[in-house]
């Protein structure tokens, strides 16, 4: 299915697979496509998997989706607000507990921490400072019922508490693996080398179909893992390539980079392109003057 021929309506749920249902919840925008998905794994014992933004009328379609089941589990792939806050109401009204990997900073780099810690501020791409799961899990743990098994897989890169979840030849890919965009990568919550490193780690799963947060269901995981690592390393080409002697800035390298993009796109460019410098810098491919900052003058090494 194409993110063409998907057009879910908000509230109204969609099945995907045996014991698989989708309900879009009604928040669309640049940032998150046509809304944001939120699945319902099983019929008994319910997992809801990204609960989404806290709002009534998708709080009240997962209720009537659910129907006689019993919502048991409530699962959270990153803490964005457009991915958890509604968590909090539905495990008070169901008494499922909420998993997830751990607060908005857990799982951070360490150059993420520093850079964080000496001020530098995210780009608002809406964290959700106050999720806190219930059930802290990581990579290799399972939760399991009668109807289904799923398993946890820590992909940090868009934010350091980004979960994949694995349910047999599925994974539920969160916003790290999408089909309509490649995703954001934004410091301090996002790493570009951590991002590339889970991507690697998610294309060893033998994955039959991939269920993002937003968009369409991707059925050719494997070419969309490989495109998302292949476009990431046509940037860093395209970065280094902008890098002379006398020392740019992510302003002039943005500009140089993106030269046909809408200027209202031009910030999240910005930010992507710090991403891929810090990246650069850790990996001791280009030098930061005076020190890695956003506001530093990067220069290339050789
Ligand atoms: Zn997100």
């Amino acid at each position: 299915m194409s993110d063409q021929e998907f057009n879910p309506v908000a509230g109204h749920p969609v099945h995907l697979a045996d014991g698989l249902r989708l309900i879009l919840a009604p928040n669309p925008s640049p940032m998150t496509y046509q809304g944001t998905n939120t699945y319902l794994l099983g019929h008994k014992s319910i997992a809801v998997i990204d609960p989404g933004p806290d709002n009534d009328e998708h709080l009240a379609a997962i209720h009537a989706a659910a129907g006689d089941g019993d919502i048991s589990y409530i699962i959270v792939t990153h803490a964005h607000l457009d991915h958890s806050p509604l968590a909090r109401r539905l495990s008070t009204q169901t008494g499922a507990p909420i998993y997830g990997y751990g607060p908005a900073v857990a799982g951070r780099s360490a150059i993420m921490q520093r850079l964080a810690g000496q001020g530098l501020a995210g780009g608002g791409e809406g964290i959700d400072v106050d999720f806190g799961p219930d059930v802290v899990i990581a990579s290799g743990d399972c939760v399991i019922t009668d109807e289904w098994t799923l398993e946890a897989l820590h992909t940090p890169g868009h934010i350091g508490n980004h979960l994949c979840l694995i349910w047999g030849d599925t994974v539920f890919t969160g916003d790290h693996v999408m089909g309509w965009a490649s995703s954001l990568v934004s410091p301090p919550d996002g790493d570009l080398t951590d991002f590339m490193s889970s991507c690697e780690k998610l294309a060893r799963i033998d994955a039959r179909i991939y269920f993002p947060g937003h968009g369409a269901p991707v059925t050719n995981p494997k070419e969309r893992i490989a495109w998302l690592i292949a476009h990431r390393r046509r940037r860093e080409t395209q970065i280094l390539g902008t890098l002379t002697s006398v020392g740019q800035t992510v302003d002039q390298i943005t500009l140089a980079v993106y030269k046909d993009v809408s200027p209202v796109l031009i910030p999240a460019a910005k930010r992507n392109v710090f991403a891929h410098l810090v990246d650069l810098q850790q990996r001791g491919q280009i030098t930061a003057h005076p020190d890695l900052q956003s506001d530093a003058v990067f220069t290339a090494k050789n």
